[in-house]
């Protein structure tokens, strides 16, 4: 069996990856997809002392990285269940292999919900975003819009507010569900435009670029169009966590619930990353959290078993 067995190939799982086999304790990583979103990603910007990179370069580090070491890497392999044993913990893959380790770091990562109107894919990183913190320098002084008036819209807004020229805020409901205090600030700003009971449908481009967006007016019925240069959709993003329902403890968002050291609801099972309710998802927070998990499962092993 593995020592430390992390299911999940992202900055998160890489960092984890790295931490653990430095203890030199046996490792593996399995992970759908080496890289996680990072693969999904153009410009990187924000990861410090890396002035700038390309999201599949990044990934390719990471798995360099991890290669360094005596890391068991086995790709393309996709958790289906987590099995806590008195001894072992058992991970089942949909390829019908099983893995057991004394210990696992889950680092699954998240997706971003999308909105599925036509442009959307099409224009996917030529003008459509997802994360503020990532692109919104690349939408300096343009005009954008924020899908979606939930905490991360509204926040989203406000953000983009401060670089860019014109934000026009859709939401769909009849209200703005953010904290009344963020709706406060919104609404205090002068270049944010916000418009409620409006349902996106469709993402106008040029071939190239995003050049507008098109919304239909639900108390009307009237078909409008708005011209701007992004869109930034922010209705919600979904943990890859669907395969741990009923077995560790989630937050209503299906987030994996942990402690400061990356500790689950099970013992010897620790998470890292997106997948969890660390706030702040980002590629350096997820890379940092990896590694405490890593520890935090070196702590566990030092502590249950003998050397
Ligand atoms: P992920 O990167 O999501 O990795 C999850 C890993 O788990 C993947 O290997 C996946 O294949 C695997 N996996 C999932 N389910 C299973 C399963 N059941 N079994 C096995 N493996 C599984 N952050 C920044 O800091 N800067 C940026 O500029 C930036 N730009 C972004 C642009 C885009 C388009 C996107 C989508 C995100 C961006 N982010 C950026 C966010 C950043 O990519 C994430 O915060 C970060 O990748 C999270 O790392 P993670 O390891 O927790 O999860």
């Amino acid at each position: 069996p593995f020592d430390v067995l992390i299911v999940g190939g992202g900055p998160a799982g890489a960092a984890a990856a790295v931490y653990a086999a430095r203890k030199g304790i046996r490792t593996g990583i399995a992970s759908e997809r080496f890289g996680g979103q990072v693969l999904d990603t153009m410009g990187i910007e924000n990861f410090v002392s890396v002035k700038e990179t390309e999201g599949p370069k990044f990934a390719l580090a990471l798995e360099e990285h991890v290669r360094q070491y005596d890391v068991d890497i086995m790709n393309l392999q996709r958790a289906k269940a987590l099995i806590p044993g008195p001894e072992l913990i058992e991970i089942q893959l949909e390829s019908g292999a099983s893995l057991k380790a004394k210990s696992v770091v889950v680092t699954t990562g998240a997706r971003w919900r999308n909105i599925n109107v036509p442009g959307e894919h099409e224009y996917r990183n030529k003008g459509v975003a997802y994360c503020p913190h990532c692109d919104g320098p690349l939408f300096k002084g343009k005009r954008v819009a924020v899908i979606g008036g939930g905490n991360s819209g509204v926040e989203a807004a406000i953000d983009l507010a401060g670089i860019v020229g014109h934000v026009t805020l859709i939401e769909f409901d009849t209200k703005l569900r953010a904290d009344e205090v963020l709706q406060r600030k919104l609404r205090s700003l002068a270049n944010v435009t916000v418009l409620v009971n409006a349902q996106t449908t469709e993402i106008a481009g040029n071939g190239q670029r995003v050049t507008g967006l098109s919304y239909k007016d639900r108390s009307t019925g009237e078909a409008k169009q708005v011209e701007l240069e992004g869109v930034f959709v922010q209705i919600g993003l979904v943990p890859n966590t669907e395969w741990l329902k009923g077995t560790l403890e989630l937050s209503r968002h299906g987030e994996i619930i942990v402690d400061a050291k990356g500790q689950t609801s099970i013992p010897g099972v620790f998470a890292a990353g997106d997948a969890t309710t660390v706030p702040f998802k980002q590629i350096i927070i997820a890379a940092g959290d990896g590694a405490k998990a890593a520890l935090g499962a070196f702590d566990h092993l030092i502590r249950s078993s003998a050397p």
